[in-house]
């Protein structure tokens, strides 16, 4: 499959770790490729604003990986969303992970070398990047805390990693949610994302119209093709912007 040409009745809808910045061996070691932000700051004008970054980091830590771009965000996999006109809708503070799981992950993370646990402030992921071999014994761990059936909290798997989140909350979720806003009601949407929490995000744009795009399928697992395809999409945008200005019967 290939990606559509971007033109201005779409909205966009991006993960971040896998689709628009490489993995790293840790959630910090990513590093932002240089253009980034100015690249969506500019589609956020081209679009109108119809731009959301949809992620499973807190909305904290994607306006400090993205800065200075900020706007419509989404962080902890949809438990905050962050609206174009800075309106935060989020869990309660108190709806977040006990604290006695957090104790027991802690306990396992400093036993276990290389496995890393990230606190978030509704959930918390613990990392197996650097511990592939532990990946078995953190699931059993995960799956003794968090029975199948609980009501509020649920397993999230990711690449190398796993996450306790609330149950209530998911990308696609998310992306209704948005879709509902001025800046993006009536556009076409298109969710682009790596991982399995972002299957719902990408079901939720199909649903509302759009089209979903998987980094493995369509653009060979590499953000930097990711990257390349929106910087096309700028670029042709810029142009129709351009056209649609000269005045009709001069030809340009
Ligand atoms: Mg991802």
């Amino acid at each position: 499959m290939t990606p559509p040409d971007l033109d201005r009745t779409f909205a966009l809808f991006l993960d971040v770790d896998g689709t628009l910045v490489e993995i790293a061996a840790t959630p910090e070691a990513v590093v932002v490729a240089p253009g980034l932000p100015a690249l969506l700051s500019q589609l956020q004008r081209q679009l109108d604003g119809a731009v959301a970054i949809i992620s499973g980091r807190p909305l904290a830590q994607i306006d400090e990986l993205l800065h200075p771009f900020t706007g419509s965000a989404a962080g902890e996999h949809g438990v905050a969303i962050r609206y174009g006109d800075g309106t935060l809708e989020e869990a309660p503070a108190g709806l977040a992970v006990p604290e006695n799981w957090r104790e027991a992950l802690e306990a396992a993370a400093a036993r276990w070398d290389g496995v890393l646990l990230e606190h978030k402030p509704h959930g918390v992921t613990m990392h197996y990047r650097l511990a592939p071999e532990r990946g078995n014994e953190v699931w059993r761990l995960v799956r003794s805390l968090v029975p199948e059936d609980h009501p509020w909290f649920r397993l999230l798997p990711a690449r190398e990693a796993v996450e306790i989140g609330l149950r209530a909350a998911s990308k696609g979720q998310a992306v209704e949610r948005l879709m509902r806003q001025a800046a993006f009601r009536g556009r076409k949407p298109i969710y682009i994302g790596d991982d399995f929490t972002d299957e719902a995000g990408i079901s939720a744009a199909k649903e509302l119209g759009g089209i979903g795009l998987r980094v493995g399928e369509v653009f060979g697992g590499d953000p930097a093709h990711v990257r390349a395809w929106l910087k096309r999409g700028a670029d042709h945008i810029e142009g129709t912007i351009r056209l649609s200005t000269i005045p009709t019967g001069v030809s340009p």
